[in-house]
């Protein structure tokens, strides 16, 4: 969906100030290959500001693409089968930055850890990645499955890496709506 970092509120977000959203704003991270992970349990606004930052990347010329993890198994599953795979990976790895939505919601057998592997092996050190996530990477390799792999992917994941914690209540839940009026939340 097209969500800019203009409406996102940082008042709802307590775990991120604002100057540190007008420095990831700045994109240096970007300029730098810097990867982002941003972490959070559901709906506190990760990929929101992923969006946002994915569209204020495009409005500085960058090459961006965002897909959830889900679809990029996907492509790199049936690269050498589809066309429309293939043209998704190429587009991929001619990026500036690659944003991956809900990374690791799901665990991948061997060929597709070799795959993801290979992938972030292409992208590292030139393409900045933003990852979102409800899981820490030291949660990720139980769902890659493979330690050596696992380790070899977080090795290039997290050489250049900031962490972004968003925590609170969920934005969902707190600006819901009910057929019985407004509810207003107090914490
Ligand atoms: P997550 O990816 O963390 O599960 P989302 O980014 O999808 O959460 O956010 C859920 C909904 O709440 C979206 O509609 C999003 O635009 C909105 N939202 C979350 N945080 C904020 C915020 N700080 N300001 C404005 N809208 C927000
Ligand atoms: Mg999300």
């Amino acid at each position: 969906y097209q969500k800019t970092l203009e409406d996102f509120r940082i008042e709802e977000q307590q775990s991120l100030s604002t100057k540190q959203l007008n420095q990831l704003r700045e994109l240096t991270w970007l300029e730098q290959a810097y990867n982002l992970i941003l972490l959070g349990p559901p709906g506190v606004g990760k990929t929101h500001l992923a969006i946002g930052l994915g569209i204020e990347a495009i409005y500085r010329g960058y090459k961006v693409m965002f897909l959830a993890m889900g679809a990029l198994v996907r492509a790199l599953n049936t690269q050498d089968i589809t066309r429309k795979s293939q043209t998704i990976v190429k587009r991929l790895l001619n990026s500036d930055l690659v944003i991956i939505d809900d990374i690791m919601y799901m665990a991948m057998d061997q060929q597709e850890a070799n795959l993801f592997f290979h992938f972030i092996n292409q992208l590292y050190d030139r393409t900045s990645i933003v990852f979102t996530s409800n899981k820490g990477p030291e949660e990720w390799g139980e769902l890659i499955g493979d330690p050596g792999i696992t380790t070899a992917i977080l090795d290039r994941i997290i050489h250049r890496v900031e962490v972004i914690h968003l925590n609170g209540d969920s934005y969902r839940m707190k600006n819901r709506s009910t057929i019985f009026g407004s509810i207003s939340v107090h914490e």
